[in-house]
């Protein structure tokens, strides 16, 4: 019998690490992110200025793993301990972890799903260039390519984005996305001359406007000489600022670093603000996935259980088992 064909759409954790398992249970994975490349939330950006190199781990901060299977992942993927017992970053930058886990994959990057379509035991799969969906540009003329048929189709995506993909063909799985609740994060990247005075990392009390900062240059394997900084607002704070301009946050954020060391904080040499509208998950699922394998169809993402990376890998770990038992 020859190996079914299944699509997974999101290379984020939960995509991955269902597309492996999938993989590892004899099946022809074709995968599919917007993104240029696999990673989703697990993400570095990269900046230079006055000719130092510059890395900021964006997205996640660090990783725990409370199971075995997690855990051998993480030292799979030549994570590192940083900070707290217990607490792994990818080195040289978070984005590490999805590379390694992508690696013999097939992965369409930079395809932005568009449409689900077909048939049970023949789906198709629409795609766009994700550069033409950019926000801010008109609406693309071009028809989105059609690619399958494939037997079934795992959807690893955040809910709002998975929602117009399933509702045609699972018309009540959009009710039980729309009880999901996954809080925004202005998050501020930024690099200084000299060293400031706080420790490496610091999670202030609820209340303001600063939920974590971390000194990231302090990360292992990151650009020598470097003093970086990320600093994510808290769930109120990104609520409330939620579509502020980039321009202004980065200021009110670094502002808010100084009050917390008690001191003025140099000009910095780089600033950048990114918006997070879906980080961390604040009413879960409640169950590790959704999926019905007589249609074919499922569902995966850390919103099924917890907002942390292992539950995204717990999730499409379990999807694929789903799909393919
Ligand atoms: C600011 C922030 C801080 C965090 N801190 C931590 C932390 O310290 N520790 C921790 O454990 N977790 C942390 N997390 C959570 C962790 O990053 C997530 O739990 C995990 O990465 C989620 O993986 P996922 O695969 O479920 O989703 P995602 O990583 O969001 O993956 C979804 C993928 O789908 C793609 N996609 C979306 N729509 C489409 C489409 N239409 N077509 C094609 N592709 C599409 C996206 O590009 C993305 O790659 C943090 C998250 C954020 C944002």
């Amino acid at each position: 019998m020859s190996s079914p064909r299944i699509a997974v759409i999101g290379a984020g954790l939960a995509g991955l690490a269902c597309a492996r398992a999938l993989a590892a249970r004899g099946a022809a994975i074709r995968l599919f992110d917007k993104g240029r490349a696999a990673g989703g939330r697990l993400a570095t950006r990269r900046a230079e200025a006055a000719g130092q190199a510059l890395q900021f781990d964006h997205g996640a901060q660090y990783l725990t793993a409370r199971t075995e299977g997690f855990a051998a992942l993480l030292a799979a993927c030549g994570a590192s301990p940083w900070g707290e017992p217990g607490r792994f970053v990818g080195t040289p930058g978070m984005s590490a972890l999805p590379r390694a886990m992508a690696r013999g994959l097939d992965l369409a990057a930079a395809r932005h799903v568009t449409a689900i379509e077909g048939r049970p035991g023949a789906w198709v799969v629409r795609h766009l260039d994700a550069a033409l969906l950019r926000p801010g540009r008109p609406r693309p003329a071009t028809e989105p390519e059609a690619e399958g048929p494939f037997q079934a189709i795992a959807i690893a995506l955040p809910p709002v984005q998975a929602a117009p993909l399933i509702a045609p063909h699972a018309p009540e799985w959009p009710a039980r996305l729309a009880a999901v609740r996954m809080a925004p994060c202005w998050t501020v990247m930024a690099a200084f001359a000299t060293r400031l005075p706080l420790p490496d990392s610091l999670r202030p009390a609820p209340g303001g406007a600063i939920g974590w900062a971390a000194r990231d240059s302090s990360k292992p394997g990151r650009p020598a000489g470097a003093e970086c900084w990320v600093v994510q607002a808290g769930p109120d704070w990104s609520r409330a600022h939620l579509e502020d301009p980039a321009e202004a946050v980065a200021p009110a954020l670094l502002a808010a670093l100084g009050a917390l060391a008690g001191a003025d904080l140099p000009a910095p040499a780089h600033a950048a603000a990114h918006r997070w509208r879906h980080s961390l998950v604040e009413a879960p699922l409640g169950e590790a996935c959704l999926a019905d394998p007589a249609l074919g169809l499922g569902l995966g993402g850390d919103w099924c259980l917890a907002g942390r990376a292992e539950a995204a890998f717990e999730s499409g770990t379990a999807l694929a088992a789903a799909l393919l038992p």
